[in-house]
């Protein structure tokens, strides 16, 4: 074996030790390279150090989508604005470059089944996981059933660490199943300790107005409001369900076919 080749073993070891597979991969090439191209010592240590901080990079933003229990990567592009034209495009747009999460602030996302609630809160979760944040995603129901069983099994200050760690807590689907006096208690208090301290993106089928009919007591309704909506911005959808949408589309479009069978009038 010679000098160099124990050297370069030498150098393979330490990589293994410091744990840099990154660079251990591209050893060798980058070596070939830099003697080919007579690259310099500082290029070619950049060069090797760029690609182990962007496998660190990589592992660590797979972690946070595992870690965040998001439904599947969705893009803003992927959105149809025209199929909803109550939504103000330019605050979906603001909201897009995440400095609400800078700021604290929440986002409340208010309409009818299937006017793309979720995967807005799903776009704006995935932009804030690429942009390195912490991110969360849960429903309504199954934050309350967490924290109600944490509460019988000793966890309770576990529990509420947990709902406060994330810069970002999605909460899907409230108003879907009525909150009773616990359950809207357990939820008051995961939304009051992230008051100031982190966002909350809140999704509901309810207006405000209706709230009293989610909660059984006004009081704790009023107070959620009120922590939600000091800092927030509202999206109030009016429109269409977007399923609904263009289930009507394809049978309007089969509507002559249709007819011959059935005499209804024009889907809704
Ligand atoms: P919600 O959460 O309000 O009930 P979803 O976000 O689940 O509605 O939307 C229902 C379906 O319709 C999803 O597949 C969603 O991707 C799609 N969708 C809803 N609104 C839009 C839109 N404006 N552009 C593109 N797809 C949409
Ligand atoms: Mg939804």
């Amino acid at each position: 074996m010679t000098a160099e080749n124990s050297i370069y073993q030498q150098v393979r070891e330490y990589l293994a030790y410091l744990r840099l597979p990154a660079i251990a991969d591209r050893l060798a090439p980058a070596l070939q390279a830099a003697a080919r191209d007579s690259t310099d010592y500082t290029t070619f240590l950049a060069e090797l150090l760029k690609a182990e901080v962007d496998a660190v990079e990589e592992r660590r933003l797979q972690g946070r989508q595992r870690f965040s229990k998001l439904p599947a990567r969705r893009t803003l592009d992927q959105f149809d604005f025209t199929a909803q034209p109550s939504l103000d495009r330019r605050l979906i747009e603001d909201l897009a470059t995440l400095r609400f999460i800078e700021d604290k602030a929440n986002v409340l996302a208010i309409g009818p089944p299937g006017t793309g609630k979720t995967m807005l809160a799903t776009i704006l979760g995935h932009r804030a996981i690429e942009a390195g944040y912490r991110v969360y995603y849960t429903t309504a129901a199954d934050l309350v059933a967490r924290t109600s069983r944490a509460a019988l099994d000793g966890r309770w200050t576990n529990t509420m660490r947990f709902w406060n760690g994330p810069q970002l807590l999605i909460i899907d689907e409230l108003g879907y199943l009525p909150m009773p006096g616990e359950a809207a208690s357990h939820l008051f208090q995961v939304i009051s300790r992230r008051y100031e301290h982190g966002s909350i993106v809140l999704t509901t089928n309810r207006g405000i107005a209706d709230w009293g009919s989610i909660f059984e007591d006004t009081t704790v309704a009023a107070a959620i409001l009120d922590r939600l909506l000091h800092h927030a911005s509202v999206l109030a959808i009016t429109g269409d369900s977007y399923r609904m949408r263009r289930h009507r589309d394809a049978i309007n479009a089969i509507r002559p076919a249709l007819s011959t069978r059935s005499q209804g009038g024009e889907f809704p």
